[in-house]
């Protein structure tokens, strides 16, 4: 089981950057929600996160990553620059929304999805990405990290949870220091 997680979040984690190539025209999304759960953590970033059903998430998967139809589910979350907006499947925003039910681990991994997509948000706009330079998808992970124990409390999960293990994502260990809970980006 773990194995098999292990592997699903490596790609994940490799295909969570942000969807800025989204054609001029993104699909009508009805069925797409705003998480107000999820906004307490969303706010300092001055970004929304949206949770999107089956169809509508591989509608926007496929959409900025067309050779990956048929494979949507393996895309964990997004970070929608053009709009600020972290994009998540809705067993996504359903794992965090009903964490007293969720398996711990699922519960881990999602908040370091958010955490991951928040310090897309920094990143964006530090550099003022995507067109001067490309997301850090290695510091995203750091962040995401970094960013977990704020978000569980901003998100008001009073469960005791750790972090998803650390070969799940491509963070070194020295540099998850905290040194990006604050919204502070360091300088390049
Ligand atoms: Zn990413």
């Amino acid at each position: 089981m773990e194995a098999v997680w292990r592997q699903r979040l490596s790609r994940a984690v490799v295909l969570v950057a942000g969807l800025w190539a989204l054609a001029a025209a993104p699909p009508a999304l009805p069925a797409v929600r705003e998480s107000s759960f999820l906004e307490p953590a969303t706010t300092r970033y001055h970004a929304t996160a949206s949770c999107y059903d089956r169809a509508d998430w591989a509608a926007l998967v496929s959409s900025g990553y067309p050779y990956l139809s048929g494979n949507e589910t393996s895309v964990y979350g997004l970070w929608r620059y053009e709009i600020r907006q972290v994009a998540l499947p809705t067993r996504g925003c359903q794992a965090l929304e009903r964490w007293r039910q969720t398996p711990a681990l699922m519960v881990s991994v999602w908040i370091f999805v958010l955490g991951h997509e928040l310090t897309h948000a920094q990143q964006g706009d530090f550099y003022n990405a995507p067109w001067s330079r490309p997301f850090n998808e290695v510091e995203a992970d750091c962040g995401g990290f970094a960013k977990f124990q704020r978000i569980k409390l901003e998100l008001g999960i009073t469960r005791r949870l750790r972090p998803p293990p650390r070969d799940f994502a491509r963070c070194p260990l020295k540099k998850a220091k905290a040194r990006l809970t604050n919204g502070a980006w360091p300088a390049p």
